[in-house]
């Protein structure tokens, strides 16, 4: 699905150069669960804007599904983000002024989609995630696990073929994050692509893959099944 060559990012800011990405080579298939990990200031977050097609690269190759992203101007990308991929935060970004349901069909809203299919689609993934009684609420009235189901029913209304989440559990307890970990295990056993970025050792293992950064490099890249638990 992914194929990112000698990927460079850098940003400068008052003639210091920072070099967020420092030359990465990195393949990302279809149906894999890819966790992200590293220190603060590693290039994470670079890293999953730049897959979420949000920035882009100083030098390098992305491929998405062997298309030359450098090669598309700014509405082909956004016509790839829609079609391809969901977002999910580590503070869920719901619209506050907006019900559990509305911010479930906004992604919807924005596709243009007909309103008895928005209605389907969003009923049915509110059922799926056990917040349907909480439908007309507004997100402030929900807790935090609640907050981030619904972020990951908003994710999911347009059927993506990948997720991108920065530490989905981040503000959870470690019961609410169990819960969400869960949620995302089996979207992933369903076919969902999900690359997460993570501090947690232990979210990593639902992931079939661990991607150590340091200093905007791949420290280590490999399966999780070789990684040791720390509780
Ligand atoms: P992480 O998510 O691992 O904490 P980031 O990707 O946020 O790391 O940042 C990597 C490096 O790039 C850091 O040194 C950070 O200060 C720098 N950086 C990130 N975004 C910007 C920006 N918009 N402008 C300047 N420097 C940035
Ligand atoms: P943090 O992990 O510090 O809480 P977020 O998860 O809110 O940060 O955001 C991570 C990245 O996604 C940032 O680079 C930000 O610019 C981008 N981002 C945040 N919210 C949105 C949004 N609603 N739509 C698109 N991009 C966003």
């Amino acid at each position: 699905m992914i194929k990112l060559k000698n990927l460079i990012k850098s940003y400068i800011t008052e003639d210091i150069k920072t070099t967020a990405i420092n030359n990465i080579d990195l393949e990302i298939n279809t149906g894999d669960f890819v966790s992200i990990m590293g220190p603060s200031g590693c290039g994470k977050s670079t890293l999953l804007s730049i897959l979420g097609m949000l920035d882009s690269p100083c030098q390098g190759e992305y491929l998405f599904n062997d298309k030359d992203l450098a090669k598309l101007n700014e509405s082909q990308l956004s016509e790839i983000r829609k079609a391809n991929l969901g977002f999910v935060f580590q503070s869920f970004n719901l619209i506050d002024e907006l019900t559990v349901f509305e911010n479930v069909a906004l992604p919807l809203m924005y596709n243009n989609a007909d309103k008895s299919l928005q209605k389907e689609r969003v009923n049915g993934l509110l059922e799926r995630f056990d917040i349907a009684h909480r439908a007309n609420h507004l997100p402030q009235q929900l807790s935090g696990g609640q907050q981030q189901r619904v972020a990951i029913a908003r994710a999911l209304a347009t059927n993506p073929k990948l997720i991108l989440a920065d530490e989905p559990t981040g503000n959870l307890d470690s019961k609410n994050g169990e819960e969400v970990m869960k949620l995302l295990s089996e979207l992933n056993k369903e076919g969902t692509t999900i690359v997460m970025v993570t501090h947690s050792d232990r979210d990593a293992q639902y992931g079939n893959k661990v991607i150590k950064l340091l200093d905007g490099k791949i420290h280590h890249s490999r399966p999780t099944e070789v990684l040791e638990v720390e509780c």
